[in-house]
């Protein structure tokens, strides 16, 4: 392999200029010509793909975002868009396509893959759900703009003595929710993966208040349900007034921390090693602090990510 493509599509997570570096500076180091598509899928099928230099990538593995731009792209979702995006590749001699994305991203992937273009995917989106894989880029600095959050909501929630919502990303894992419940001490953390009653949430507030409890912290994952509405049946059902917060958005952003730029060094870098030994058609992922790779296609088709229930129960255990 002598000449190798890089993209980012998807949502963009921090830590994605980290993992497209690794990648540049990866595959320079080994002799590659590396290529930076710009735009995701949609760049792909229109050709806005330069030539990365290892100057290209340099101050960049601070910043949020990503300098190769990500966009969604109905058209790859098609054999003709595919094959499109196969030519423009093929146009310039690149053998191989590093995609950083979420499972969308994958999906595109592994289309590629099956029409003989080998890919390997990185990990790369807040929601920290893809399969195979312990943690995705991203996902740790979503964390911690949350927890930053949740912090500063309850200095109020504690002077004004009052319940807040927060309701948090996450449509279909509620990683972000449960681990950024727990770390900031949520009393309730709703999350897509369990079902949920309304009178449970309710006895834990009632609870609560009888021991003392002047205010309390509810996380909620947006894929359960908003935030809003969640407050309005609280007040239905115990008169307690409850404040909403939605993060929204600010939790994609901001500089990654150290712990998703050394997690995106590390799989971007892997990323390139597999393709110059030939092994395209395969997924990066970390298992107990250990880079793994498994077949892209395989991984989507099987594996599932899941929810880690035993920190869901010992959230609960640790809110009583
Ligand atoms: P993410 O990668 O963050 O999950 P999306 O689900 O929006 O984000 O996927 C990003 C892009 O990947 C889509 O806009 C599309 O171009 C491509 N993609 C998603 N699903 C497929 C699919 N089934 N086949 C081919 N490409 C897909």
């Amino acid at each position: 392999m002598k000449k190798i493509g890089v993209l980012t599509s998807g949502g963009d997570a921090p830590g994605m200029n980290a993992a497209v570096r690794a990648v540049v500076r990866k595959g320079i180091y080994h002799d590659l010509e590396v290529y930076g598509i710009y735009g995701g899928y949609a760049g792909l099928i229109s050709g806005n793909i330069k030539k990365l230099e290892l100057g290209s990538v340099g101050d960049i593995i601070h910043r949020g975002g990503t300098v190769l731009y990500s966009a969604r792209c109905e058209e790859f979702k098609t054999k003709e868009g595919q094959q499109k995006g196969i030519e423009q590749l093929k146009k310039l001699g690149i053998e191989g396509l590093v995609v950083i994305g979420g499972d969308g991203s994958y999906m595109g992937a592994k289309k590629l893959t099956e029409q003989g273009f080998p890919c390997v995917g990185v990990p790369g989106t807040i929601d920290n759900d893809i399969p195979g894989t312990e943690f995705t880029i991203g996902f740790d600095t979503a964390l911690n703009t949350v927890i930053d959050a949740i912090d500063k909501i309850r200095d109020t929630a504690t002077s004004h003595e009052r319940t807040f919502i927060i309701e948090v990303m996450g449509r279909d894992a509620g990683d972000i929710a449960l681990w950024a419940g727990l770390a900031g001490g949520a009393e309730t953390i709703l999350v897509p993966e369990e079902n949920f009653s309304m009178d449970d949430i309710c006895d834990r507030l009632k609870k609560g208040s009888e021991r003392g409890k002047k205010h309390s912290i509810i996380v909620v994952a947006e894929g359960v349900g908003s935030g809003v509405e969640i407050s309005q049946k609280i007040k239905e059902l115990t008169n307690y007034d409850t404040r909403v917060s939605v993060l929204g958005h600010m939790q994609r952003g901001g500089s990654p921390t150290a712990s998703d730029r050394v997690l995106a060094s590390r799989l971007g870098a892997r990323a390139v090693e597999l393709l110059i030994e030939g092994r395209g058609g395969r997924a990066v992922g970390i298992v107990k602090n250990e880079l793994v790779d498994y077949d892209i296609i395989e991984a989507l088709e099987t594996k599932k990510h899941e929810i880690d229930m035993g920190m869901l129960k010992l959230s609960k255990e640790l809110s009583i």
